[in-house]
C-alpha cells in the first residue's frame, strides 16, 4: 500500500478516534527492519553484559595535529593487495599510498567479525575486554574510543560507513557514533524485491561521495575521517565495469572496485592539498576464507585467511616512505598508534601498543605510552564467540607467537607458520608439550586481558545499570569470560554452516522456497541451531504461511530468549495471523531488548492500536518521535491522535513537522488544516486545505 493510499484509507477511521488501519499499514507493511538474515544470528544478545572499566583521558595536546583519514575496507585478504605482494593488480591506488608509507606485512585482526573487529580497532582493546564481541553488543561509554578522544582534543570527526552492520541506530553497532560530529549511516530494511544497495548496504562509490561532500566543507582545524567500504563482503557483486572484468572472480572485482573509489578520495585529498600532511591509515577488519580449512566467508575459524589483513600507514610528510615492518602486529595496536601520532596521550586502559617505535628509533630517556620502545615480538591473540552465540558450539581462541599458530578448540591445533604457512599440518599430537604450553599461555593472556576489565571495577554507568534493571537484567561483566558452554568443535560442523549461510542469503534475496528446502535439510541434520528456526519462520512468514511460521518462531524465541529479533519476528507473524493479543508481549519484549530503536516503538504502537489501547499507543508514538524526530509516520499519526484526543495545541507541532517532512502528503495537509481550524487560525487552515485539494486533484487520474 502506498503511503498516500494508506492515508486516504485511514481518513475515514480517524473521524471516530484513531486509525488502527493507518498505523498498522504504515508500520507493519513496511516491516521496517528485515535485517540481513545471514547476519541475524549475530544481532543478538544486546543486553547481558556491561563493560566495567574506567577511563579518564588526560588532556595533553601537542602540535601539530595532522588530519587523520582512517580507511577500513571490509573482508579484504592480505594476499589480494598489491603492496603485500599480490600480482593481481587489484589495488593500484592503495599501492601508491603504500610506497609513501609504512606497510605491515604481518598484521592480524583480533576477531573475524565486522562490528567486533572495528570495536577493537577504535578502542585499542581486546574483545574479551570491550565486550563488543557480538553484533549489537553496545560499545559502552566507559571504553576508550579513538574518535571521541580525538574529538575531545579538537578534532572534527566524521564517519561514512557502508553497511547496516556498522549503523549505530538501526543496525548492529550501538554506541559507535560516540564522539562523531557526523556519522553517516541511516540504513533501512531490505524488503523483498528492493535493492540491497539502497537499503542495508551502500556501495563504496556512494560512501566516498558522501565523504567528499563533507570534506568539501572542511576548512581549518584538524579532522578525523573514517571511511568504511563494505564492498568485498559477500555477496560478491561488483558494479560494472568490474563485474565484467572480474566475472570469474567477483570477490577480486569488489576489491578492485573499492580501490578505484578510494582513488577518488585520495585524488580529492591531493587536489585540496590535504594529502601530504595527512595521516592515512588503511586496514581491513578481517579477511575471507574460500574453503582452505572448510570455511567459506569468515567468523568461525581463526586461520590466516580470515585474520591476516592489510595494514598500512602513510605518515604526515610521507616519512618514512616505503618502509616495511615484518614483525607481527595487531589491529588492537592501531588506536594507540594514531593517538601517539596525533600527540594525544594513550590511556592506560588501552591494551594495544603503539607501533611507532617499529619505524622510529627510541629516543633516550623518553618512553612511549602504552608500550615499550624496543621492537619485541608481539604475540597475537584472536577469538571468535560466533560459533557459540549463533550455533551453541564451542568458541575458538588462537595465539600466534614465535613460529607457532596455536588454536584452542575442543580439539586443539598447532601449526609451524614458518614451515607450514597455510596451516595444513596439525602438530598438536606430535608436539603435545608445545601445545600444552601455548594453551596455558593463551588462557593466562585471556584471563589477564579480560580481568583488567573486572579488576578496574566497575564504574558501570549508573544509567545503564538502571536501564538494565528496569528491563530485568543485572548489570555485570561476568558473562562468558572464558568457560565455554559449547563442547562441539566447529571443525566438525563447518559444512553445515556453509550450507546454512547460502540458505540465509537466499532468504535475504527473497528466494524463500529454495531457502526453506535447504533450511529444512539443515534442521533435520542439526536440530539445535537457533538461526534455522528463525530463518525458516521468516521465510514462511514472507510466504504468508503463518501456520508453518509460528511454530518455528516460537522455538526460536525459546532457544534465543535474549534476542530482540526473535521476539520481533514472532510478534510480527502473530500480528499478521491476527492474534494481536499474543503479538503484544512479543513486541514488548523486543522493545525491552532494544529500547532506543524508534521503529520498534512505532511497531508496538501499531499493535496497541489494534487492541484499542489508545493511551499506550500514544505513549509509544511519543517515544518514537523523541528517538527519531524526523519520522514522518510517527509525527503524522501522533498528531492526529492528539487531535482526536482534543489536544489541537499539542498536535500542531507534530502535524507541522509532518507537512515539513513530506510536503506532498495530502493527509498531512488535511490534518494540519483541521488543527489550525480547531485553534481558530482560519487563514492557515484554508491555506492547508487548498494545498490538500491541489495535491489531491493532481493525484486523481
Ligand atoms: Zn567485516
Amino acid at each position: 500500500m502506498s503511503l498516500q493510499a494508506g492515508c486516504q484509507a485511514g481518513l475515514t477511521f480517524f473521524g471516530e478516534g484513531f486509525s488502527r488501519t493507518i498505523v498498522s499499514a504504515y508500520v507493519l507493511n513496511s516491516a521496517f527492519f528485515m535485517m540481513i538474515l545471514r547476519q541475524l544470528a549475530w544481532i543478538i544478545l544486546l543486553a547481558g553484559s556491561a563493560v566495567a572499566a574506567t577511563f579518564s583521558p588526560q588532556k595533553v595536546t601537542r602540535a601539530p595535529r595532522p588530519n587523520i583519514i582512517l580507511i577500513t575496507v571490509d573482508t579484504t585478504r592480505a594476499d589480494r593487495v598489491g603492496f603485500l605482494g599480490s600480482p593481481r593488480g587489484l589495488t593500484p591506488n592503495l599501492d601508491a599510498v603504500a610506497k609513501q608509507g609504512v606497510v605491515f606485512t604481518r598484521a592480524y585482526s583480533q576477531v573475524p567479525l565486522t562490528t567486533a573487529s572495528h570495536a577493537t580497532i577504535f578502542t585499542g582493546t581486546y574483545p574479551q575486554f570491550n565486550r563488543v564481541n557480538d553484533f549489537g553488543a553496545p560499545l559502552t561509554k566507559d571504553l576508550p574510543y579513538l574518535p571521541s578522544m580525538l574529538h575531545e582534543h579538537g578534532y572534527k570527526t566524521a564517519a561514512f560507513v557502508g553497511s547496516v552492520i556498522l549503523d549505530p541506530v538501526r543496525g548492529a553497532a550501538p554506541g559507535f557514533d560516540r564522539g562523531f560530529d557526523v556519522y553517516d549511516a541511516g540504513f533501512t530494511t531490505r524488503l523483498p524485491g528492493t535493492d540491497r544497495y539502497k537499503t542495508e548496504e551502500r556501495r563504496g562509490g556512494e560512501v566516498i561521495d558522501h565523504a567528499l561532500t563533507w570534506l568539501s566543507k572542511q576548512h581549518g582545524g584538524p579532522f578525523f575521517l573514517w571511511v568504511h567500504l563494505y564492498d568485498p563482503h559477500s555477496p560478491y557483486d561488483p558494479p560494472e565495469p568490474f563485474k565484467a572484468r572480474y566475472a570469474s572472480d567477483p570477490y577480486d572485482g569488489e576489491i578492485a572496485y573499492a580501490d578505484s573509489v578510494l582513488g577518488k578520495l585520495l585524488n580529492q585529498l591531493r587536489a585540496r592539498g590535504l594529502y601530504d600532511g595527512a595521516l592515512i591509515a588503511m586496514m581491513s577488519d578481517h579477511g575471507e576464507a574460500f574453503g582452505e580449512h572448510g570455511e567459506r566467508e569468515h567468523g568461525i575459524f581463526l586461520y590466516d585467511e580470515t585474520l591476516h589483513v592489510p595494514l598500512l600507514l602513510k605518515l604526515p610528510g610521507g616519512h618514512p616512505a616505503g618502509k616495511r615492518i615484518e614483525e607481527r602486529v595487531r589491529l588492537v595496536d592501531v588506536a594507540p598508534t594514531i593517538l601517539q601520532l596525533a600527540g594525544v596521550s594513550t590511556p592506560q586502559i588501552m591494551q594495544g601498543e603503539s607501533l611507532v617505535a617499529m619505524w622510529k628509533p627510541a629516543q633516550p630517556g623518553k618512553s612511549t605510552a602504552g608500550g615499550s620502545q624496543t621492537v619485541a615480538e608481539r604475540p597475537v591473540y584472536a577469538e571468535t564467540d560466533y560459533p557459540e552465540r549463533a550455533f551453541g558450539w564451542s568458541p575458538i581462541r588462537s595465539l600466534r607467537t614465535g613460529k607457532y599458530l596455536f588454536i584452542q578448540a575442543p580439539r586443539k591445533e598447532l601449526y609451524d607458520q614458518l614451515a607450514d604457512p597455510s596451516a595444513e599440518h596439525d602438530l598438536s599430537s606430535t608436539a603435545s608439550a608445545v601445545t600444552e604450553t601455548l594453551s596455558g599461555r593463551l588462557d593466562e593472556f585471556r584471563q589477564k586481558t579480560a580481568s583488567s576489565t573486572e579488576g578496574s571495577k566497575p564504574r558501570v554507568d549508573p544509567e545503564l545499570v538502571e536501564k538494565l534493571a528496569a528491563l530485568g537484567y543485572v548489570a555485570s561483566s561476568d558473562s562468558k569470560t572464558g568457560a565455554s558452554t559449547g563442547t562441539v568443535d566447529p571443525k566438525d560442523k563447518i559444512e553445515i554452516i556453509n550450507i546454512l549461510r547460502a540458505a540465509l542469503l537466499q532468504v535475504d534475496d527473497a528466494r524463500y522456497a529454495e531457502a526453506i528446502s535447504v533450511l529444512q535439510q539443515v534442521q533435520a541434520k542439526e536440530p539445535g541451531i537457533p538461526i534455522t528456526y528463525l530463518a525458516l519462520g521468516n521465510a514462511f512468514s514472507w510466504l504468508k504461511d503463518y501456520d508453518k511460521a509460528l511454530p518455528q518462531l516460537r522455538i526460536a524465541v525459546e532457544l534465543f530468549p535474549h534476542s530482540m529479533m526473535t521476539h520481533y519476528q514472532l510478534g510480527l507473524a502473530l500480528f499478521h495471523a491476527g492474534d494481536f493479543q499474543a503479538a503484544a508481549p512479543q513486541f514488548e519484549a523486543a522493545v525491552a531488548r532494544s529500547p532506543r530503536w524508534a521503529d520498534l516503538h512505532f511497531s508496538l504502537a501499531s499493535v496497541y492500536a489494534r487492541l484499542d489501547r489508545e493511551a499506550d499507543t500514544r505513549k509509544e508514538l511519543e517515544i518514537a518521535v523523541q528517538l527519531k524526530p524526523d519520522d514522518f509516520r510517527a509525527n503524522l499519526i501522533l498528531g492526529r491522535m492528539l487531535m482526536t484526543a482534543g489536544k489541537p495545541a499539542a498536535a500542531l507541532p507534530r502535524l507541522e513537522k509532518a507537512v515539513k517532512l513530506q510536503p506532498g502528503s495530502v493527509d498531512a495537509h488535511l490534518f494540519l488544516a483541521d488543527a489550525y481550524s480547531k485553534l481558530g487560525q482560519t487563514e492557515k487552515a484554508s491555506r492547508e486545505q487548498m494545498e490538500a485539494d491541489r495535491l489531491g486533484a493532481a493525484e486523481r487520474p
